[in-house]
């Protein structure tokens, strides 16, 4: 399941609330789910942060609201993702609360989840405004086929992701974390780099006497950038809570199949990540502008088409480099 597109939904950033909409003005931040859109294809970039820009004052909804529309779309992997992410943290809050909540109501929590965003997916609306809230996946926008096969197979790995939260022996150090000692839990946060905002949202994070935890539940397969993703987490520790960098260890729990990889971090470690932070926020910077203001620059959003890309963007109905089409 793609767990860095589950935080793009969660972002603030996206779709502004009515309430604020005078004075909003189009600003740069960074998020690791950001540069990684970035880096995989500039259009699909811009399509998500300029080009729909300013969709609430169209009227009648035109260009920008049918790229916000699409902007909002998730995928399926995504959207079951985003399930488990939510039902484990009603899990800690539970037992924050004092109360337990069982394997099997865990898991009708996740399938409860997941059946609301599909009843809201399925009645989506063209007229609906573009906002957040109402899930809207690409698998029915695109009228794409959903086998019982493939329907059966997420419903498994959602009970084995639950199943592996709540008994994999490498994940009972967060479970057994006492509430006094949490840190985190689900929290988008953000500090400033750079002068840019930089959000951060670790799914949980505890203290053991000195040395700070932090997690990420992943319901998809090990990536390469999983590392990375925490150890950005591991700087924003450093920033928001004075964290001492090498008294910090990340985990990335894969909860499809109970493994977890943990890391301490060491200064070195830390600083690679602050450069690579650094080198992605500074190419954002260069290529910013205001679309409220600016004219566009097509040459610094180009296509980069390759059909493993296109066929799960969220854009590619509209984008006409897609490979996918
Ligand atoms: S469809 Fe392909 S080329 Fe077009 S924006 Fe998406 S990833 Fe980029």
């Amino acid at each position: 399941m793609q767990d860095s597109a589950r935080r793009e939904s969660a972002s603030p950033f996206q779709y502004p609330e009515p309430v604020a909409l005078a004075e909003l003005k189009c600003e740069l931040s960074w998020s690791a789910s950001r540069a990684k859109e970035f880096e995989r294809c500039r259009r699909e970039y811009w399509y998500a942060r300029y080009a729909s820009w300013g969709w609430w004052k169209e009227n009648p909804p035109a260009e920008r609201w049918k790229i916000a529309v699409h902007n909002r779309l998730t995928s399926l992997p995504a959207f079951a993702g985003d399930c488990v992410h939510r039902a484990v943290a009603r899990w800690f809050e539970r037992r924050r609360n004092g109360t337990t909540m069982s394997a099997e109501e865990t898991f009708e929590e996740t399938v409860a989840l997941f059946r609301e965003g599909w009843r809201q997916s399925v009645g989506w609306n063209p007229a609906d405004r573009p906002k957040r809230g109402p899930t809207h996946l690409m698998e029915h926008h695109y009228a794409m086929e959903l086998s019982k096969e493939r329907t059966d197979a997420l419903r498994e790995l959602l009970a084995a992701c639950v199943r592996n939260f709540l008994e994999a022996p490498q994940i009972a150090p967060a479970r057994d974390a006492h509430p006094d000692h949490w840190r985190a839990l689900e929290e988008l946060d953000s500090y400033k780099f750079l002068g840019t905002k930089v959000y951060a949202m670790p799914d949980f994070a505890f203290m053991d006497g000195e040395m700070l935890h932090i997690w990420d539940w992943k319901t998809g397969k090990p990536r390469e950038s999983d590392m990375f993703q925490l150890l950005t987490y591991g700087l924003y520790a450093c920033e928001r809570w004075s964290q001492d960098p090498e008294s910090i260890t990340v985990h990335a729990a894969y909860l499809a199949t109970g493994e977890v990889k943990s890391k301490p971090v060491t200064l070195e470690a830390l600083s690679s990540a602050q450069d690579l932070v650094s080198e992605s926020l500074r190419e954002m910077m260069d290529l910013h502008y205001d679309p409220d203001v600016d004219p566009v620059v097509p040459e610094h959003w180009t296509a980069m088409p390759e059909a493993a890309k296109c066929g799960t963007c969220r854009f590619r109905g509209m984008c006409d480099a897609s490979a996918a089409n």
